[in-house]
């Protein structure tokens, strides 16, 4: 089941999305062994316009028609947040591989069916958390594993922008589709952690605002902060509509502390520093690979066998939940145990 006959991964994308142009499919291009055949759109005169524009062979009039196409073996899920778990479970039920963008869903309970679903089928899932391979976030966990700054004590991290007028659509206006700027980016915030510290998340408290950037039932900035299973205290503040502030992550340790700037982006831009007491030195991240090529690597190892995707279906779950206790936590204005958080079943 997890491989395929000729050694080529075959790529399906559903959505045509900004997204799937912009990274994967180049991704998927640009990776050996890798191809992308077609596009579902729930237009077909949009689906059409996007197979020619990036490349692809077939512009499918169904979803359904992509999933029974047998030259596809993986799914690339990348519509809006409220579509995601519906056609991940279509496309696992029809034997395909699955990377899902985050949220995988927007429930803890749709996003376990997900995982039900995909390994019913045997099936990879993965969740399109691509920070954990980004050269500065790479660099910065294995500094940690070798003691670089002792024990991690607080962390903190953001992604505080103006939102990029090109996704300035159902993110901002859409409820129902899952905008909101702790479902777009808090998400990837609370995968990175996870990641960096190898701890799961016990506690949230949070506030979220609307600035009037997004509808107003949506929030467009939010400050968490999370309490981890092995007592560290991690602040989030992300936004749409905070134009200069950038991005960053910083551990802060017993020995030293690691402040990565630009380090929450698609590309792989953005610098490390070491600092001990006031010394600041600049830390070699290494080479400067394109952060999508990597994860589809990792996720046709994973088709043929060898190895997991970046972040699987379990790490999508995870951060789900985190996101969705900081929305609880907001809303009834106290902190939320994320073990007993309603929203998690
Ligand atoms: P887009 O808004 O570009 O696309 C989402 C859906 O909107 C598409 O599937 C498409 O539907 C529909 N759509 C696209 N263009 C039009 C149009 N002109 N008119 C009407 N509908 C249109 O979304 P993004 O690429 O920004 O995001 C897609 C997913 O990827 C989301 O889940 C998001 O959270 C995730 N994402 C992940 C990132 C990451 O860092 N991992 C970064 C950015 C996004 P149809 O397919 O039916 O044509």
């Amino acid at each position: 089941m997890n491989s395929t006959p000729d050694g080529v991964v075959n790529w399906g994308f559903v959505g045509a999305s900004t997204w799937a142009a912009r990274y994967l499919i180049p991704a998927v291009r640009a990776v050996p062994g890798s191809r992308g055949v077609g596009v579902f759109s729930s237009s077909r005169e949009r689906g059409e316009e996007f197979a020619a524009s990036n490349g692809l062979e077939k512009a499918y009039a169904s979803l359904g028609e992509l999933l029974s196409d047998p030259e596809v073996d993986v799914a690339y899920v990348s519509t809006t947040n409220n579509l995601h778990a519906e056609q991940a479970i279509a496309a696992a039920r029809a034997g395909k591989h699955v990377l899902c963008e985050k949220p995988l869903a927007l429930s803890v309970e749709d996003a376990r069916a997900m995982l039900a679903a995909a390994a019913e089928a045997g099936v990879v899932l993965g969740t399109n958390h691509h920070l954990r391979v980004a050269p500065t976030i790479a660099t910065m966990k294995r500094l940690v594993e070798n003691g670089a700054i002792g024990e991690v004590v607080a962390a903190r991290v953001f992604h505080a922008r103006w939102l990029l007028e090109e996704l300035q659509t159902w993110r901002l206006g859409s409820p129902e589709a899952g905008a909101g700027v702790v479902l777009d980016v808090s998400v990837h915030d609370v995968d990175a952690i996870r990641f960096l510290l190898g701890e799961e998340v016990a506690e949230v408290t949070a506030l979220t605002a609307n600035q009037g950037l997004a509808a107003a039932a949506v929030e467009d900035s939010v400050m968490a902060v999370l309490r981890m299973d092995g007592g560290q205290l991690v602040s989030i503040h992300d936004a749409f509509t905070v134009p200069h502030a950038g991005t960053g992550l910083e551990l802060h340790g017993s020995t030293g502390s690691l402040i990565g700037r630009e380090v929450i982006m698609p590309d792989p831009v953005g610098e490390v520093l070491l600092r001990r007491e006031d010394e600041l030195e600049p830390v070699d991240v290494g080479e400067r690979y394109p952060i999508y090529e990597r994860v589809v690597e990792r996720f046709d190892a994973a088709v043929r066998g060898d190895g997991e995707p970046v972040a699987t279906g379990e790490d999508g779950v995870r951060s789900l939940e985190v996101a969705l206790a900081i929305r609880r936590s907001a809303a009834e204005g106290r902190a939320v145990a994320v073990s007993d958080d309603a929203s998690r079943t």
